[in-house]
């Protein structure tokens, strides 16, 4: 795992998904060598390139080009430019255009989610699986509630993550923003 302190950052674009969190989520994906991904709202990258070092291919999207240039430059520093492709547009116009989908990560989509969940539902692979990982109430609503129309059985898990700091006189912990991982396969 990547250190959260080693990505290259931008006060522009939200991330990196904290270590914790990416880690629970490449456990979860049970990502294989030869799988296709597609990270929907990569923003600084995180996500797209711990995949990057697992699967066969990455295609990372993010409609913010400054996330986009962040993006760009993680891959370089983590040597993992040659398996992914990086796209600077609209997630639903551009999954649209995507077919043989092992893996979808949805780290952001704006009004979008729904749409995007009915475009991803049809371009997965059989044996394919979805993520949502939603720092909103309203997104893990309605993610569940789609992810259930379109015939998943979704599962969520909400993650509280406190790290310690150590002082002189003890250990305080300081605790991250809850984050929900929504998680469906197809049957
Ligand atoms: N997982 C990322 C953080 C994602 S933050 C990391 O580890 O760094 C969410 C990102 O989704 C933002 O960069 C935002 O620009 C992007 N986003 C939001 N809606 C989008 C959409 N409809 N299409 C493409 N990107 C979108």
């Amino acid at each position: 795992m990547i250190n959260d302190d080693d990505f290259i950052k931008s006060c522009d674009v939200p991330g990196p998904t904290k270590e914790n969190i990416r880690a629970i989520l490449l456990y979860k994906s049970m990502v294989q060598k030869e799988d296709i991904v597609v990270d929907i709202g990569c923003g600084t990258g995180g996500i797209s390139v711990e995949f990057a070092k697992r699967a066969k291919k990455v295609i990372a999207i993010d409609k913010n080009p400054e996330a986009i240039s962040i993006t760009r430059q993680n891959l370089k520093k983590f040597n993992v430019s040659e398996k992914v492709q990086l796209i600077e547009d609209d997630g639903l116009s551009t999954i649209k255009n995507i077919d043989n989908i092992d893996i979808a990560i949805v780290g952001g989509s704006g009004n979008d989610l729904e749409e995007i969940l009915e475009v991803i539902h049809n371009k997965l692979n059989p044996n394919g699986r979805i993520f949502i990982t939603a720092i909103l109430l309203d997104t893990k609503v309605q993610g569940i509630n789609k992810l259930k129309s379109l015939g998943y059985n979704p599962k969520l898990v909400e993650i509280n993550i406190s790290n310690g700091r150590i002082l002189d006189r003890g250990v305080m912990m300081i605790s991250e923003n809850p984050i929900a991982i929504i998680s469906a396969k197809k049957r």
